[in-house]
């Protein structure tokens, strides 16, 4: 299928976009578990690594089965938009996180942020960035005027680096305002587009250059293999430069892991579907909840951002968090009880998954710290998964209650 597919929907585009008929006529795209790729003469050898013949030349360059889920995801991010991207598969979200700042940025350049991130970002902004003299800039990316003040009294911000919807506490940022506010003042502009994917949000309908997802999540739906994607709408910077910095780095995926996010991606609308009436009608539960003192869920009302998600998000999606009003040891019997829903970290899987933070995640973080960004002791963070929604809200209900 090619780029006229667009014509197609969002779920043909998934389920059919990408895929080049295999030379053995096998239906799936096999896992090509080649490290290398041979040349019938020297001459195609030199053509080949010449760019005057396309094909694959070692797989951490390229490789048939990684090429696919990059072209479905790609193709995903700019469903119906008028606008060219390429996506490179890394081996994780980390990998393309790393792999964009460090082939983007230089000693002396400095990254704007909002201060609820993933966590590894923020250690990667804090603590590793720093050594080579790029630093970050973390503040409430909602306060838009106080956002714009910061790049006026600032030249050398050269990033701005958007999570939205973001851990755990699921705040929003308006996506057009503050890329609009970016290239006032030439920055590059990023997205984490992870918690929400191409079916509920489409970054590239903004000013925004580049896109990030840890397929780990939504994307492959399955909980089997951990990746990453970056997808830049320079099409040339893209293949030259940052193709360069993931070969160079080594955060190259691999095509086990591809062909398992490409099964994935196939069913990703309806899945995304039934995870949003699920999330919706567990929101909804948790917060008629005496124990419950406080639900994080952006299509709720009462969420601070809840105007934002509306406005960017065709649906609000499946994660969430709420506080337990008794606290520590609250979380920790809530998530004991639990029966058929999974005591573990990570999201975006059919299955429901739940973690308390102040107990796994953020257990070396002081409290204070972890309380600055809304981490509670009694905060269970939750992946609603597309069981039938009773059987999620009976366990919820028999943990809720003593
Ligand atoms: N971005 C977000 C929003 C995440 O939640 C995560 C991981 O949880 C990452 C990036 C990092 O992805 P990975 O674990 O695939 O490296």
């Amino acid at each position: 299928m090619d780029k006229s597919s667009h014509q197609f929907g969002f779920g043909s585009t998934a389920i059919h976009f990408g895929h080049t008929q295999d030379p053995m006529y096998a239906h799936q795209t096999p896992i090509y578990a080649s490290s290398t790729y041979v040349y019938d003469t020297a001459e195609q050898g030199m053509r080949r690594f010449s760019g005057q013949e396309e094909g694959f030349i070692y797989s951490r360059w390229g490789n048939p089965t990684i090429n696919e889920a990059e072209k479905k995801i790609t193709a995903l991010e700019t469903f119906q938009l008028k606008t060219e991207a390429r996506g490179i598969l890394h081996a994780s979200g980390m990998a393309a996180i790393s792999t964009l700042l460090l082939s983007t940025l230089k000693a002396g350049d400095k990254i704007l942020t909002h201060y609820s991130l993933y966590g590894g970002t923020s250690e990667l902004l804090e603590r590793i960035l720093p050594q080579f003299n790029i630093t970050a800039i973390v503040a409430d990316l909602r306060k838009l005027n106080e956002a714009e003040d910061i790049f006026k009294n600032d030249s050398n911000i050269k990033l701005l680096y958007l999570e939205t919807p973001a851990n755990p506490t699921i705040q929003c940022v308006d996506i057009d305002e503050m890329s609009k506010i970016a290239k006032r003042y030439n920055a590059i502009v990023a997205c984490d587009n992870t918690f929400a994917t191409p079916y509920l949000q489409q970054p590239f309908k903004y000013a925004v250059d580049y896109i990030i997802h840890s397929t780990t999540k939504f994307l492959n739906g399955h909980g089997t293999a951990i990746g990453g994607i970056l997808i830049g709408r320079d099409v040339e910077h893209m293949e030259y430069t940052i193709s360069k910095g993931t070969r160079l780095f080594g955060g190259s995926a691999n095509p086990f892991d591809a062909f398992l996010l490409t099964q994935g991606i196939k069913t990703l609308e309806i899945r995304m579907q039934r995870h949003c009436e699920n999330g919706s009608e567990v929101a909804a539960f948790l917060e008629s909840q005496p124990a419950v003192a406080k639900v994080n869920y952006a299509g709720l009302t009462s969420h601070q951002d809840y105007a934002v998600a509306k406005k960017q998000m065709k649906h609000p999606g499946a994660m969430l968090s709420f506080e337990l009003k008794e606290g520590l040891q609250a979380g920790i019997n809530f998530m004991n009880k639990l029966q058929m829903c999974l005591r573990t970290v990570s999201l975006g899987t059919v299955d429901t998954l739940l973690s308390h933070p102040a107990s796994m995640t953020h257990y070396f973080v002081p409290k204070e710290s972890r309380e600055k960004y809304g981490i509670t002791d009694g905060l269970i963070r939750m992946n609603v998964g597309i069981e039938n929604v009773e059987d999620i809200i009976a366990d919820l209900d028999q943990a809720l209650r003593n």
